[in-house]
């Protein structure tokens, strides 16, 4: 495909195309919550093959599959009536949301969607748009809608830009809400565990069943329960590096230097901008929330990282968040992306 992909408003019109192009196989890119989808319906192994290309995403790593409510849910699972009720306490309190659920899949649920595993990982999602389109095709495989290792998108035109020449259609649903992927609940063995932290925390998740969920543990090398889980991904081009409250713990003649080509990200405006104001190095500085507060920064740390990597810096320093609620899921992604530098 030559032209770059159309970004689509989403009216009803750009719903039944997106529709059509996908029961006719085609991978399209859509709207959630969390980060931009790549979407192939569910049963159509020619387009599922279709994402992993697109995306050039090893072939182990297992996809999400994503659905309109629980009894669609249930049609993809294999699990006893005990399993069943928590997965449903958990969706009245979460659902639809940004928190995917990992499960014993039926037989018919494609060995490519969980990398032959025989557990598939499931979500609900809220995004109004996203759920229209699902009411009509059915459940849609949809991973992040970026090239693999890349910075997840959160606007449409962050898919465009970094793969709107392999695609046909983008659906534009705005910003995402969220702005870091789903919550990922293993419910499949006899402990609980957090696969992935995102939006909804393990003390969120424990509170209302009752029950211990083991927190997220940073990556274990090679961890057979968390395929596809990385220690290096979401990396943008420029070289990232992390600090915790001031960009001089990695670069100590930042302010002073006035050739130093380094973007620093910092969490609040409120506490930065003083400081940038006094010393005159408006240029080189940004920040992801007003005053720190911790969804603003998760919405905006993908988009400004994307931001950033265009601007021609050396380096990009980010400031981390403390590990409380979706602090915990941004600290996750910018140690990631920060790892291969
Ligand atoms: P993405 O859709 O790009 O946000 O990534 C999906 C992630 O979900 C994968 O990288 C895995 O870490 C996780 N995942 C998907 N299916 C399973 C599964 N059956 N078991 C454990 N983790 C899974
Ligand atoms: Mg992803």
């Amino acid at each position: 495909m030559s032209e770059l992909a159309e970004i689509l408003e989403p009216t009803e019109d750009s719903i039944v195309k997106i529709v059509a192009a996908l029961s006719l196989g085609d991978v399209v890119a859509l709207p959630t919550e969390t980060v931009y989808g790549l979407a192939a319906i569910v049963g159509d192994g020619t387009a599922l093959r279709k994402i992993f290309e697109v995306k050039a995403r090893p072939l182990l790593d297992p996809l999400i599959v994503h659905v309109l409510n629980l009894p669609s849910l249930r049609d993809l699972v294999d699990v006893d009536e005990k399993c069943f009720d928590r997965v449903r306490l958990l969706a009245d309190a979460f659902c639809p949301g940004p928190l995917t659920f990992v499960l014993k899949k039926k037989k018919s649920v494609p060995d490519i969607i969980s990398a032959g595993k025989k557990t598939v990982a499931i979500r609900m999602p809220s995004h109004p748009i996203f759920r229209e389109v699902l009411r009509r095709s059915g459940p849609l495989a949809a991973p992040s809608a970026n090239p693999f290792g890349y910075v997840s998108p959160t606007r449409a035109e962050h898919v465009r830009t970094s793969m709107g020449d392999k695609i046909s259609h983008i659906l534009d649903g705005g910003p995402c809400e969220v702005g870091v992927e789903s919550t990922i609940l293993d419910l499949s063995g006899k402990r609980f565990s957090i696969l992935r932290p995102g939006a909804i925390t393990a003390e969120m998740i424990g509170n209302v069943l009752g029950e211990e969920v083991e927190p997220y543990r940073p990556f274990v090398a090679a961890d057979p329960s968390a395929p596809g889980m990385l220690k290096q991904h979401y990396s943008p081009h420029t070289k990232l590096r992390l600090f915790q409250k001031s960009v001089k713990e990695i670069i100590p003649d930042f302010w002073e230097n006035s050739t130093q080509n380094s973007a620093a990200i910092y969490l609040s405006r409120k506490e930065m901008e003083p400081q940038r104001m006094a010393i005159g190095k408006e240029k080189h500085i940004f920040w992801l929330s007003e005053d720190g507060n911790l969804n603003e920064i998760a919405r905006n740390m993908f988009a400004l990282l994307r931001q950033l990597d265009t601007m021609q810096f050396d380096s990009i320093c980010c400031q981390v968040p403390k590990k409380d609620g979706i602090g915990i899921a941004v600290g996750d992604r910018l140690s990631r992306a920060a790892a291969k530098f």
